[in-house]
């Protein structure tokens, strides 16, 4: 079911011209099962008989993206094109600036219908694609359980104020989604020079103009038939003890599931659905984080347009740090000394390596790596940047909104303040000592 709080009209421009499709340009969530956006494009183009386009811009300005997503994403989009052919559908990739490609489409469209983005560049192309479209444009939000304005009509202070919010919301949404047949499977006629996607993915990105400092990881492929292996893995054996074992960066009790859901590879409303008939006490406190923690953190990023700097912190936490920003600081550490994890800390430079060499750093380990970051930088303002960069940099879930979130974390945000120390103020500090008591973190470096 498509809730019509999910769809917003972009703009209304007729199209004048002879159309020849209804055009869907995928961009955040990069897949076809439970994609609410693809299933309103072919609810249109059924309604108007007209065939289905479904296009994708590799864009070679994407910020911060380096070959590590790009293969990633890229492993992604290959899965999803001989499925679009089994639809009969039209899928064109092209290595093109998305808002270039889509408006040139849009000249034979009936109507374009895309998804949900949240971060300034995605939000930048859907303004410039609404202005310039020959075609209507409409969004549809697949991104989220809850839409960011039925959560919430403001910033929220913490999990503890948005938590009562999404889940009386969230009975409405949590509905299962299936995707139509498209009736007219007519293949849609266009001028764009489009990738062979049968290439290999190392031979497509040889095509890009990208970063390429930063390597594929090793250890995850890209794509929604590796996401649901990963969630049939957290079914059948993480489940059950996620709540305990979780935080505990020596065992692997994770999901895995962040660099997918970040590529849009697999919602996480298919994953709630799917974990709804394990029993609460099992699912309750993995639902906290993919639900309530991950919402959040696109509450903070639509609501606050400081999101990926230092001026979104709470006043409480600018003020402490301000007040002891010339604290003396035992170890200083440039930017180059924490990218290359050369620290005097045996724990911060294992996290390190494990963001540089697998893409993706264990979710408790990334709290005390940003905890450090501070604790070695000059001024938190430099250590706001610093983390925000290796952050997106390396990991493949990067420049997502839990990203921008969890490094505010780090500075206050969604916090309160605590006792009051040294260099963090009353900003929440964490030692290696508590790594030491709370886990066998010796084991930890052992397997990195
Ligand atoms: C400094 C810092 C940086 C972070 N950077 C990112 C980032 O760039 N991208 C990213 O997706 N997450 C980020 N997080 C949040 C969290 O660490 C990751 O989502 C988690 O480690 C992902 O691994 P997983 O999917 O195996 O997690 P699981 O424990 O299996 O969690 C399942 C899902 O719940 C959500 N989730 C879990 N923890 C959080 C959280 N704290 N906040 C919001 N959602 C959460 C994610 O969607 C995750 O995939 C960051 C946290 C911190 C403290």
């Amino acid at each position: 079911m498509i809730q019509k709080e999910r769809i917003k009209v972009l703009n209304t421009h007729d199209n004048d011209a002879p159309v020849e499709y209804v055009l869907y340009w995928m961009q955040a969530s990069q897949r076809i099962m439970y994609n609410h956006a693809l299933a309103h494009a072919i609810n249109v183009a059924n309604e108007h008989k007209l065939p289905l386009m479904v296009c994708f811009g590799l864009s070679n300005k994407y910020p911060e993206a380096n070959i590590r997503h790009y293969a990633f994403m890229l492993e992604g989009i290959k899965e999803l094109s001989p499925e679009f052919k089994k639809m009969g559908i039209t899928f064109i990739v092209a290595i093109r600036e998305p808002a270039d490609l889509v408006i040139e489409l849009s000249r034979k469209a009936k109507v374009l219908i895309c998804d949900h983005g949240y971060t300034n560049i995605q939000i930048l192309w859907r303004k410039e694609i609404a202005k310039k479209a020959f075609c209507p444009v409409v969004q549809v939000e697949t991104d989220l359980i809850v839409p960011v304005e039925e959560a919430s009509q403001k910033e929220e202070y913490s999990a503890a104020t948005i938590r009562p919010k999404i889940k009386s919301a969230m009975t409405k949404y949590l509905s299962p989604l299936s995707i139509k047949e498209i009736l007219n499977k007519k293949p849609c006629k266009h001028d764009i020079k489009i990738i062979d996607l049968e290439q290999t993915t190392e031979k497509i990105l040889s095509k890009l103009d990208i970063d390429n400092t930063v390597p594929a990881s090793k250890m995850f492929k890209g794509g929604t038939k590796q996401a649901l292996k990963l969630l049939e893995e957290l079914k059948t054996k993480k489940l059950k003890k996620y709540s305990e074992l979780k935080n505990d960066p020596s065992l692997d009790h994770v999901s895995h599931l962040s660099p997918y859901i970040h590529f849009g590879q697999i919602s996480t409303l298919q994953i709630a659905l799917e974990l709804k008939n394990t029993p609460e006490k099992d699912n309750d406190s993995f639902l906290e984080e993919l639900i309530v923690r991950r919402e959040l953190a696109f509450n903070f990023v639509y609501y606050n347009n400081d999101y990926d700097n230092y001026k979104c912190l709470p006043e409480w936490a600018k003020k402490t740090l301000d007040k002891h920003k010339k604290d003396k600081r035992s170890y200083l550490y440039s930017l180059k000394e924490l990218e290359q994890a050369k620290t005097h800390d045996v724990y911060w430079n294992t996290a390190q390596k494990q963001m540089l060499v697998s893409g993706k750093m264990h979710g408790y380990m990334r709290m005390y790596w940003g905890k450090k970051i501070i604790e070695w930088s000059k001024t938190p303002q430099e250590a706001y940047k610093t983390a925000l960069y290796l952050n997106n940099k390396y990991e493949l879930d990067g420049r997502d909104p839990n990203g921008f979130a969890g490094v505010a974390w780090c500075f206050g945000k969604h916090d309160r303040p605590w006792t009051e120390r040294s260099i963090f103020g009353t900003v929440r500090y964490m030692n290696d000592k508590g790594l030491e008591r709370k886990f066998n973190i010796k084991r930890y470096i052992k397997n990195h």
